[in-house]
């Protein structure tokens, strides 16, 4: 599909976002899944070249380049399936948050850090007894005197293993439900602070995924993120962004996905014929191919409403779950094709389809995507 929407300045960016991976990512990829974690030193480099908080103005430290940017980045890594570093987490959505709710002086600390790569970021929402259900988190953030001192658990938090400061969701009230939900900003180095175990998972290997514990962590009420009690709203309306981000690297890793699967049945033999002229084959092509086209058009649609500032829950939640199964059947469609070989870590393939399997769960489960569509009927 020819992609239409980008202009010939991000296809320039384009080819520099290749010829980094190529560099700097593609030669230490298998080191960094053996060690469950990329190397600090990449993120420096790709903060050198301008690959970081690509949309955050200019003078915080940013690309000044809109959207399309962010999305150039993410389909290039998904299309090598390199899930890690967590460029995405980092710049795609704690960046945001920071951009457009933080203080004049948290911008000024943080952005220019964060886009030089010096500074590494997570967002801790999830916490072992919750997920789904925001609202019913138990991280605790009381003002003791003219401090606030933060007390809880979180789990499954990307980029927690080397992150130096989190968006941590916390209770500033916790009588007040939802509203009394507030994002905090806490700097890893502070006592009380302590990361937990690297969590092993079935794919996305070289991504750090961690749990963090806060025991009397004491942060300045400065740290808190916008207005106190305000956190739930915030993350409402940055959760479309983080959704659409989910589908846009679904719909990268099919097309490539796609290409692997037809230069390999064109190749390998069965029964004297390439596997490629078996009518199953084509056949299962063919439906892959329709779906990828259809599935690009409907992205590339919510990509412009989001340009627009028109992307509305519903319809970055129907990107969410439908992209997402989406590319969960294809890539196993995909899989069977190859045989054995697509079992085999050392085929894009069987890497695609372990690091996939998340894209169902995280940023909002399917079921929960279905229900925010559900209401608005
Ligand atoms: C690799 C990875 C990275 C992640 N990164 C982060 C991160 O950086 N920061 C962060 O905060 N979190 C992160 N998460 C957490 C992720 O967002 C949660 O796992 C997800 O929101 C689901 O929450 P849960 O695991 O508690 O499942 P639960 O909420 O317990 O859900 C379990 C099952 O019940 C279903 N369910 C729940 N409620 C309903 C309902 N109302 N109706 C129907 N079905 C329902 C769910 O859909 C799911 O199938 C990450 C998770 C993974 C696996």
């Amino acid at each position: 599909m020819p992609q239409s929407i980008f202009k010939p300045e991000h296809e320039l960016f384009r080819k520099t976002v290749r010829s980094f991976i190529d560099r700097e990512i593609a030669p230490h990829y298998e080191t960094w899944e053996k060690e469950g974690q990329v190397s600090r030193d990449v993120w420096r480099k790709a903060g050198e070249q301008g690959l970081l908080l690509t949309d955050i103005p200019e003078n915080y430290g940013g690309g000044g380049a809109d959207f399309l940017a962010s999305v150039v980045m993410i389909e290039e890594m998904a299309k090598r399936v390199f899930t890690a570093p967590g460029f995405r987490l980092h710049s795609d959505i704690v960046a945001p948050y920071i951009y457009n709710y933080g203080s004049e002086e948290q911008k000024r600390a943080w952005l220019p850090k964060m886009a030089k790569g010096e500074v590494i970021t997570a967002i801790a929402m999830t916490e072992p007894g919750t997920g789904s259900d925001l609202k019913g988190i138990r991280t605790s953030a009381v003002r003791r005197g003219n401090e606030l001192v933060l007390n809880g658990q979180k789990t499954f938090i990307t980029n927690g293993g080397l992150a130096d400061l989190v968006v941590v969701a916390a209770k500033t009230d916790a009588a007040a439900g939802a509203k009394g939900i507030s994002l905090v900003l806490v700097e890893t180095d502070r006592a009380g602070f302590r990361r937990g175990r690297n969590l092993k998972k079935i794919g996305q290997n070289a991504q750090d995924t961690a749990e963090l514990f806060f025991e009397d962590v004491r942060v300045p009420p400065s740290n808190i993120l916008g207005e106190e009690g305000r956190g739930f709203a915030y993350l409402m309306n940055q959760l479309p962004r983080e959704r659409l981000l989910v589908a846009i690297g679904a719909v990268a890793i099919m097309e490539a996905a796609l290409g692997w699967t037809i230069a390999y049945t064109r190749e390998r033999k069965a029964f004297g014929k390439p596997l490629a002229e078996f009518q199953n084959t084509r056949f299962k092509l063919a439906e892959v191919k329709t779906e990828v086209t259809v599935a690009r058009v409907f992205l590339d649609h919510c990509l412009r409403l989001f340009l627009d500032g028109e992307l509305d829950a519903t319809t970055a939640a129907m990107s969410k779950w439908w992209l997402s199964e989406l590319d969960n059947r294809v890539l196993d469609t995909c899989l069977q094709l190859f045989g054995g070989y697509g079992y085999m870590l050392e085929y894009p393939i069987a890497r695609a389809y372990a690091d996939a399997r998340v894209h169902r769960i995280y940023a909002g489960t399917t079921e929960i995507m279905k229900e925010l569509v559900a209401r608005s009927l």
